[in-house]
């Protein structure tokens, strides 16, 4: 069942996505080749926490950490480690807070250092990807128009959609009804509605759609070893239009964009 909100909800959960948008604007500036996942990983927590919210992750499904961090041709859940970023690294931050009883989930892939043109691209059209969806998240439309127009734009670049991960709704719990594919058929799914609170989050491959976990039962990677990409916001429905609760504003303040 879809837990729709009211607009009390909706703005603590915006609260909530805002933490976790100061907390990547953080990470931004830390984003360098030489840092550590863990200590990204530590800084994020201690954010969080001076914040009067919870990680969102940390102990939910046994998580061991506040950030999940996945680098290259990590799609997404890679666990922060002690190996340092190198020049040329991709690596997506996600990142979830409680506030008041409602989680914030969002994501960012950064550039470490000079990154290959190719693979640029393929952040730039996964971003592409994000906004395309978010703008299908509108009253009278309904659930499969947002993956239909992030597959559509994908797949015209040559790149693989992943399918064993999608996007959800939000709210009270992490991962809320409904699912949120990436993929999916003009005009089918669920009919989109005021107070519905959503995390859309494609994640793009280079190569295949096909990815595999390894065996720290967390990591997720392409099946190629092709980099992939992940960026995600959270959404609401209010009079009858997507609104992004969460902002990339902070990262691109720390990047000088
Ligand atoms: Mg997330
Ligand atoms: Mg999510």
């Amino acid at each position: 069942m879809i837990k729709y909100k009211t607009p009390q909800e909706i703005e603590i959960m915006r609260e909530a996505a805002q933490i976790v948008s100061r907390t990547l604007g953080l990470v931004a500036k830390h984003m360098k080749p030489g840092v550590t996942p863990k200590f990204l990983d530590q800084l994020a927590e201690d954010y969080i926490r001076s914040q009067n919210a919870i990680p969102g992750f940390l102990g939910l499904y046994g998580c061991p950490s506040t950030l999940l961090i996945s680098v290259n041709e990590q799609v997404v859940h890679g666990l922060p480690t002690e190996r340092p970023f190198e020049d040329g690294d991709i690596v997506s931050v996600d990142c979830g807070s409680v506030y008041k009883g409602y989680y914030g989930d969002h994501a960012y892939t950064f550039e470490v250092g000079e990154v290959k043109p190719e693979v640029k691209k393929l952040l730039e059209v996964t971003k592409e990807c994000l906004y395309l969806g978010i703008a299908e998240a509108k009253a009278g439309n309904r659930i499969e128009d947002i993956g239909w127009a992030i597959q559509q734009h994908a797949e015209k670049h040559g790149y693989g959609v992943v399918r064993d991960l999608v996007g959800h709704g939000l709210g009270k719990e992490l991962h809320e009804e409904p699912q949120v594919p990436n993929y999916g058929r003009r005009g089918r799914g669920k009919k989109i509605q005021n107070g519905l609170t959503i995390a859309i989050e494609p994640m793009i491959n280079m190569g295949t759609e096909k990815v595999m976990t390894l065996d720290d039962k967390w990591t997720i990677v392409t099946a190629d070893g092709k980099p992939s990409a992940h960026f995600e916001h959270d959404i609401a429905v209010v009079d009858g239009e997507p609104v992004i609760l969460s902002t990339f504003d902070f990262i691109y303040e720390a990047l000088g964009k």
